[in-house]
């Protein structure tokens, strides 16, 4: 038998790679809203001035517009698609969001070769099926075979994928089984699998997550290879498995359907290879092909912070070859790639389609799931990461735009659900991405978590700015934030949660989620004043002088400050007034001189609104 061959020779390295972008606009397109026909298009998170300036309606009607919606806009806020659609509709606009591709965009970009330039490329192959039907069983016994048949001196790590060589054929496993980690990146849009393997227990048979996993593999478009397991046992029934597979529309060959299906014992090494024989051909019917003549492009498989070494990250190549020298962004990152491994550890040049690789040199912990690609220099690199970065921010704030604390009655008056946003920091991604599924899944009818962010590393200055900008709050599981960290956190007033064990953190949030439905706040008017004359004084900035309209205005209240009708501010009253001395309350009907908080841009006629958050009964 041929010996397994993992570094690729030298003349495997392809010489003259194409960028993926040669023949496409590179750049960020100029114009990304703009009205044609009648139909508002834009093609990425904009502002309410941008918007006003495409669909040519001033600024302060959308602002009223969404005002009377019961949503306090200001006018550099990035809007969601959702409120983009609403005020398009309200002016009497079609609206449609094209999908950009430039190199920003790199993930949208659909690669059509020309067919003389594919090769074949290996299978990846992922095993799906219910627990304790012989998931990891079976992938070590493909993966043993593998390891003792692996070169001599090789110390194997665990990067989350591996290939093996069946007849002189590569097959890729992804080794993380279970169709969680299946689901999640399919949530985040990315494919890598082209064969899912179901496993099923004879002596148990058809269970809910092996239907869970047939939806899973059906939604991806991915074809089922069978593998009925443990046919050891006696009393195994493969008859009754296959019977009741049919009934969830998986028919296999000798039903007359497509579906291959073997028998096999993981645990006796009984079937394996008559299984793998299977998936090559398959993967013939399947004709999987790429152009390793390419810069790389693929997927984050999983990611990692390692003492020593930094950011390490496990990438699937899809199309392309990665060289041992490119530079790569990966989700809103670059880097120069310092190190590139296979799980053996040995160092490799290059790395063609369906290949995963160890890398190290990444600038920071992308997540699984995050799309990769190469570029030729280091300045588009980093310039499409910086680009990314930004339109990701967009994104975030635009996402937050409806999520304020002060809006939060209103939300849950409006019997809407309220939102909790989260940044999750953990010492491996691993971790990260269980807390993020497990946080979610706490999620109710009044309150849906939602975690912005989940990843592997320390609490930084931007995930501080992310959760401010969000109202989220950031738990760290193994992670302690810095004392500068800290620091910016409290000016940011940016709650830190750290834990150590997954349980606690998790009953840290029902008991927030329990006072936070329990303490129902409604908002309270107290009164409002009306400004009639302005003193600019330099050591105290703008001071209105006021006349109190209805109600009360107190001492350090909450306060709006209206215009025409528009929000321009909220804050709070900074000092209060009347005559000389100051005063605590000033009811309706008096005089008064006030100052608001951190904002000196009073105008005469401008209504000075107090109110105050009261539980409900
Ligand atoms: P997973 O939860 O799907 O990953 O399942 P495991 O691989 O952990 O297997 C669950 C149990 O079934 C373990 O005790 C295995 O030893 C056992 N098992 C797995 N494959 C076989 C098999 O082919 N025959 C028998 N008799 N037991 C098996």
């Amino acid at each position: 038998m041929k010996k397994p061959q993992y570094h690729p020779k030298k003349n495997d390295a392809p010489k003259n790679r194409v960028s993926n972008f040669s023949d496409r606009p590179h750049g960020r397109k100029q114009e990304y809203a703009k009205v044609n026909g009648g139909v508002f298009v834009y093609s990425k998170p904009i502002s309410v001035s941008e918007l006003s300036k495409a669909i040519n309606v001033p600024v302060p009607a959308i602002i009223k517009t969404l005002f009377m919606q019961g949503k306090a806009v200001t006018i550099n806020q990035i809007l969601d698609d959702e409120t983009i659609g609403t005020l398009c509709l309200e002016f009497n606009y079609d609206f449609k969001k094209e999908e950009i591709v430039d190199a920003t965009h790199f993930e949208n970009l659909e690669i059509k070769d020309d067919p003389s330039l594919l090769e074949e490329r290996p299978p990846v192959v992922t095993v799906m099926g219910h627990v304790d039907h012989g998931k990891t069983t079976l992938i070590d016994a493909i993966r043993s075979s593998h390891i003792a048949e692996g070169e001599a001196g090789g110390i194997s790590q665990a990067i989350g994928a591996y290939q093996k060589e069946v007849h002189g054929k590569k097959i890729t496993f992804i080794d993380t089984p279970g169709h969680a980690a299946f689901a999640e990146m399919r949530a985040r849009g990315a494919n890598v699998t082209d064969i899912v393997i179901l496993i099923v227990a004879a002596d148990d048979g058809v269970m809910p997550q092996t239907i869970e996993a047939i939806g899973h593999a059906k939604a991806a478009g991915a074809p089922i290879i069978v593998a009925i397991n443990k046919i050891d046992i006696p009393g195994a029934n493969p008859r009754k498995v296959k019977e009741e597979l049919m009934a969830h529309d998986v028919i296999l060959e000798e039903y007359g359907g497509d579906v291959m299906s073997c028998e096999i014992s993981a645990k006796k090494k009984i079937g394996i290879d008559n299984l793998l024989d299977m998936v090559l051909l398959k993967a013939e019917m399947l004709e999987l092909k790429a152009n390793p003549n390419r810069y790389a492009m693929g997927t984050v498989l999983e990611a990692n912070l390692d003492k020593g070494e930094g950011p390490k990250a496990t990438l699937l190549v899809q199309n392309g070859t990665l060289q041992s020298t490119d530079y790569v962004v990966v989700g809103e990152i670059y880097g120069k790639i310092r190190r590139m491994s296979n799980e053996f550890r040995q160092v490799l040049k290059s790395a063609g389609p369906s290949t995963p690789v160890s890398v190290i040199g990444l600038s920071g912990v992308p997540s699984a799931g995050d799309r990769f690609m190469a570029f030729p220099t280091e300045k588009e690199a980093k310039d499409i990461a910086e680009r990314r970065a930004l339109e990701k921010k967009q994104q975030t704030q635009a996402a937050s735009a409806a999520m304020s604390l002060s809006d939060l009655n209103n939300l849950i008056n409006a019997g809407k659900v309220v939102d909790i946003n989260c940044v999750v920091k953990a010492d491996t991604d691993g971790s990260a991405q269980a807390l993020k599924q497990s946080l979610e899944k706490l999620s109710n009818d009044k309150v849906k978590i939602k975690v912005l962010l989940a990843q592997a590393g320390a609490i930084s200055d931007s995930d501080v700015l992310l959760a401010s900008a969000s109202n989220a709050l950031i738990f760290g599981f193994n992670v302690r934030p810095d004392a500068r960290v800290r620091q910016k956190a409290a000016e940011e007033h940016v709650e830190i949660h750290l834990h150590r064990i997954i349980y606690e953190l998790l009953d840290e949030m029902k008991d927030a989620m329990k006072g936070m439905v329990k303490a129902e706040l409604v908002e309270n008017v107290t009164g409002q004043a009306e400004v009639r004359h302005l003193y600019k004084l330099s050591k105290v900035g703008t001071i209105a002088g006021s006349y109190v309209q209805s109600g009360y205005i107190k001492n350090g209240s909450k306060v709006r400050i209206m215009r025409s009708g528009v929000i321009v501010y909220e804050g709070e009253i900074g000092s209060l007034k009347r005559f000389k001395d100051d005063a605590k309350e000033v009811k309706e009907g008096y005089e008064c001189g006030l100052t608001v908080a951190n904002f000196n841009d009073l105008k005469e006629g401008d209504i000075i609104e107090g109110y105050e958050m009261v539980e409900k009964e």
